[in-house]
C-alpha cells in the first residue's frame, strides 16, 4: 500500500487551489510532508481555454506546486453534484492516499460549482469512514476537513504564513496561462476577457494574500476555517512557537 498522504487539496477547477491554498501547499511541501491535490473538473466550461490546454497548465502548475499527487476526478465542470456516483468517486480517492488533511472550497461561495465541491467533499470524508459503504478498499476517514477561502470572505479560524513562499505560488497560478494575463505583449485578442484574465485580478490576489497576512502581522497568508474548534494539548507550548513581534521577521537586518 503506499504511504499516505499528510494532506490533500481537492478544487473544483483546475487553478482554484492555487489560487486559493497554493502557498500553503508549497510551503508544506517545503517542510517535507506528503502533498497532494485533485480537481474534480477539467474546467472545460471556462471561458478561456480548453480541456487540453487546461491539463497542461495544471501539470505545469503541479510542479511548482511540488504535489507528489495530482488527480482529476473527471467530474463535468458545471455539474458537479452532490449525487451517490460522486461521493464515490471522492471516497475512492480518500480511501487510495488516505490524507491526514483535506483541504476544499468554503461552503459559503459566489461560484456554485465552489459551494458544491465543499458539500461533496465534506460528505464524501465523513462517509468514507463507514465500513459498510463498498469500494473494495479500506474505509478511512480523514481527521479533519478545512476549508479555504475564494471570493466571499469568512472569519478564519486560523491564517498560514505564507510571506515565504507567496512567489512561487503566483508562478503556480500564473502557469494556468490560458486563464491569467500574461502580459500586454503576450495577449492576444483571440480569447475574451474574463475578470481574471486582467492585470487588475492580480492586485486582487496580492491585496488578498497581504489583508490576510496583514492579520496575523506577517507580509501574506491564506486563511482556513473549521466546523469543529481546535483541540490544543498545551496552550503555552503552542503559543511559544511564535514571535513577540513580527518586526524583524519582516525586516530582516543586512
Ligand atoms: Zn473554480
Amino acid at each position: 500500500m503506499e504511504q499516505p498522504l499528510d494532506i490533500l487539496a481537492f478544487g473544483a477547477h483546475p487553478d482554484d487551489i492555487e489560487l486559493c491554498c497554493g502557498g500553503t501547499l508549497i510551503l508544506l511541501a517545503n517542510r517535507g510532508y506528503r502533498v497532494g491535490a485533485a480537481d474534480l473538473t477539467r474546467g472545460e466550461l471556462g471561458t478561456r481555454g480548453t480541456e487540453e490546454i487546461r491539463a497542461k497548465e495544471s501539470l505545469a502548475a503541479s510542479k511548482i506546486l511540488r504535489v507528489c499527487v495530482r488527480e482529476n476526478l473527471g467530474i463535468p465542470d458545471g455539474h458537479i453534484e452532490n449525487n451517490q456516483e460522486n461521493l464515490l468517486r471522492v471516497i475512492r480517492l480518500l480511501r487510495q492516499y488516505r490524507p491526514r488533511l483535506v483541504l476544499v472550497h468554503h461552503w459559503e461561495e459566489r461560484h456554485y460549482d465552489h459551494v458544491h465541491a465543499s458539500h461533496l467533499v465534506a460528505e464524501a470524508c465523513y462517509y468514507s469512514g463507514l465500513a459498510k459503504i463498498e469500494t473494495g478498499q479500506e474505509s478511512f476517514r480523514p481527521f479533519r476537513a478545512l476549508f479555504y477561502a475564494g471570493r466571499v470572505a469568512f472569519h478564519p479560524s486560523f491564517i498560514v504564513d505564507i510571506s515565504e513562499t507567496f512567489a512561487e505560488k503566483m508562478q503556480a497560478v500564473r502557469a494556468h496561462r490560458s486563464q491569467f494575463h500574461r502580459g500586454v505583449e503576450e495577449e492576444t485578442a483571440v480569447e475574451p476577457e474574463t475578470f481574471i484574465s486582467t492585470p487588475y485580478a492580480l492586485e486582487v490576489f496580492e491585496t488578498k494574500a497581504r489583508y490576510y497576512g496583514a492579520m496575523i502581522g506577517a507580509k501574506f497568508g491564506e486563511p482556513f476555517a473549521m466546523r469543529e474548534a481546535i483541540e490544543l494539548r498545551d496552550p503555552v507550548a503552542f503559543f511559544r512557537e511564535f514571535p513577540d513581534t513580527r518586526l524583524p521577521h519582516l525586516f530582516p537586518s543586512p
